[in-house]
């Protein structure tokens, strides 16, 4: 039996399901759990819906979203199957990592970098999207959908391939998002509730990470400290997406932001245009990701030793690399 058949078969033949997403959660991840969830109570089964992290609230216009619950409110739910989707190592989960030893586990994602840390993997890192691993599960296992859960199910496949320009989306995604669409999704209030809601401090810290950034031939970087963050009243949620605005700068190879929010903590998120893979600079840091798109965090840290340690191992991988534009590989991503 593949490892797609094993998956669905416990899926239909478990009772008591519980789905969980990773922190700081990205549209991507919201979009699998919301959607998995929905597809397996549409079967009948008891499943809750798990993220160790505040939704940011543009993503409750969406079918199933509010129904994803907190730590607190989940943990004396007893589960005989715990779905991990879209976290490339356990401590994604925050703490409901805790619970995932209590519980036959299955992993459903799509990061090169995955540990492979359920009873059951499923890691497609051809896959665009863990959204679109979702759609093909809840589509194998018989879901009906209707146009609310076609558009939730459509938002982590528009999100995470940049609504359909970096370099993973293929005729797949196009394909499964054509079919989504006929299903009733609406790709128009995806992309208006994500691309065009931005408040005014939001375009105020951009102009801040603008400001701040240092071009260094084929590196971008920049960073946000806290006192940004807190002067504009934004939080970490406000700057999701800027890092890809110094990816777009001409001659960048790769681009870094540095976000330190709230005080002590920083994450940083890095982008690569064509050839460098940011991921085994993330991973190296105690992160993961993808070729083209990663990320690793700190605690009690110091954003302008981070940035050193960071910097330092990104202008080596860039010197260090065997490739030069104009021979640019495949992009693996
Ligand atoms: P971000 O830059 O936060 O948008 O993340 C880019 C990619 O890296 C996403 O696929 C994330 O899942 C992954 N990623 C970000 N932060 C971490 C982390 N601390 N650990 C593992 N993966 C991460
Ligand atoms: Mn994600
Ligand atoms: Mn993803």
């Amino acid at each position: 039996m593949t490892k797609f058949c094993s998956v669905i078969s416990e899926l239909v033949s478990r009772d008591n399901i519980l789905v969980l997403g990773h922190v700081m959660p990205d549209g991507d991840d919201i979009s699998s759990v919301a959607s998995l969830t929905e597809g397996l109570r549409r079967i009948g089964k008891n499943v809750r819906a798990g993220i160790d992290s505040v939704i940011p609230s543009y993503y409750k216009l969406f079918f199933a979203v509010n129904s994803i619950e907190t730590f607190e409110q989940l943990c004396g739910f007893q589960p005989d199957l715990i779905v991990v989707v879209d976290c490339s190592s356990p401590d994604r989960v925050g703490r409901f990592q805790s619970l995932l030893r209590t519980a036959r586990l299955i992993v459903i994602d799509h990061h090169e970098t995955n540990l492979m840390f359920g009873d059951l993997n499923l890691i497609d890192i051809k896959s665009a999207s863990t959204a679109q691993m979702v759609y093909n599960i809840n589509k194998a296992i018989g879901i009906t959908y209707d146009s609310e859960l076609a558009t939730t199910n459509y938002l982590g496949i528009a999100t995470d391939t940049g609504f359909f320009k970096y370099s993973n989306t293929d005729a797949t995604v196009l394909k499964i998002a054509a079919e989504l669409v006929e299903l009733g999704a609406k790709p128009y209030f995806v992309a208006s509730v994500i691309l065009e809601n931005k408040t005014i401090e939001q375009l105020k810290l951009l102009a801040r990470m603008i400001d701040h950034t240092v071009i260094e031939e084929k590196l971008a970087y920049s960073w946000l400290s806290y006192e940004d963050y807190s002067t504009l009243g934004c939080t970490e949620d406000d700057s999701s997406g800027f890092v890809s605005e110094l990816r777009s700068i001409k001659s960048v190879e790769v681009a870094i932001l540095f976000s330190e929010y709230p005080k002590g903590e920083v994450h940083v998120s890095f982008r690569s245009k064509q050839w460098l893979n940011v991921s085994k600079i993330a991973a190296a840091l105690g992160g993961g990701g993808h070729a083209r798109a990663a990320g690793c965090s700190y605690k009690n840290a110091d954003i302008k030793r981070v940035m050193d340690e960071v910097l330092k191992l990104t202008r080596e991988a860039l010197v260090g690399s065997e490739y030069e534009v104009g021979q640019i590989p495949q992009a693996n991503l």
